[in-house]
């Protein structure tokens, strides 16, 4: 089944003279851990800007399952259709694990109490432990926190993953570990994954590779 499709796509940025993205076309399915490689400045992050609905294409469609972005309310789209996960975690440093994970719940309106279930849920999913849920996160290790964000990231039930260089600042074996809770999540969650990197190793792991080169985005 088609997640999210790219039809025509095609982005400048304002002032600039020529498009970043040109005339991408590809349609990412669920269930499949998807990579995006590329050399610096070939337009990654702006084609996933796009994915994540920060980013209007100036020309062409992006397509979550049968809805148009443009017919959607775009903010909905970030909170429900696609979560994300950066490099650098983005963890608030002064919430515990635990209301990291609940805070973006909480402002979704889920009550309290279940956002904890669910919550709690999420981080035995992706191997943080229970004594672990009361702790800052400057009291993880960098893998525990990127698996904190990834369960945050899960608890919106987005059907789309995106991830920006998700193991960039990760030693081997947590990027093993992390890519993979991603590719579990994408066959046994049935979720889109698609993963941004500069990493052959972790680009080896995805089901399918696409490569961007000069704004052109080619798939396998
Ligand atoms: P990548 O993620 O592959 O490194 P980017 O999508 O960040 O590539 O950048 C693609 C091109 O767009 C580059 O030439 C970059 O300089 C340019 N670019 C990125 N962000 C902006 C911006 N905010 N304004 C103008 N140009 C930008």
């Amino acid at each position: 089944m088609n997640a999210l499709t790219l039809e025509n796509v095609s982005y400048t940025y304002p002032g600039g003279t020529a498009p970043v993205v040109k005339n991408a076309s590809y349609a990412f399915e669920s269930g499949k851990l998807y990579a995006v490689v590329g050399p610096s400045g070939s337009g990654k992050s702006t084609l996933l800007s796009m994915l994540a609905g920060l980013d209007v294409p100036g020309e062409g469609d992006v397509t979550l399952g049968e809805d148009n972005l443009k017919s959607l309310d775009l903010d909905k789209y970030r909170r429900e259709g696609v979560s994300i996960i950066f490099q650098a975690f983005c963890l608030l440093p002064l919430l515990t694990v635990r209301e990291n994970v609940c805070l973006p719940m909480e402002m979704q309106g889920i009550p309290e109490n279940q956002a904890r279930v669910r919550a709690a849920e999420a981080l035995v999913k992706v191997g943080i432990e229970e004594s672990k849920h009361k702790r800052f996160p400057s009291a993880l290790s960098g893998g525990e926190q990127q698996r904190v964000a990834i369960a945050r990231s899960l608890c919106s039930g987005a059907p789309v993953l995106l991830a920006d260089e998700p193991t960039g600042n990760l030693d081997g074996e947590n990027t093993r570990i992390v890519m993979d809770i991603l590719r579990r999540l994408a066959h046994e969650e049935g979720r889109c994954v698609i993963v941004v990197t500069h990493d052959p190793e972790v680009a080896d792991t995805a089901d399918l590779v696409l490569r961007m080169k000069d704004g052109v985005l080619t798939g396998e």
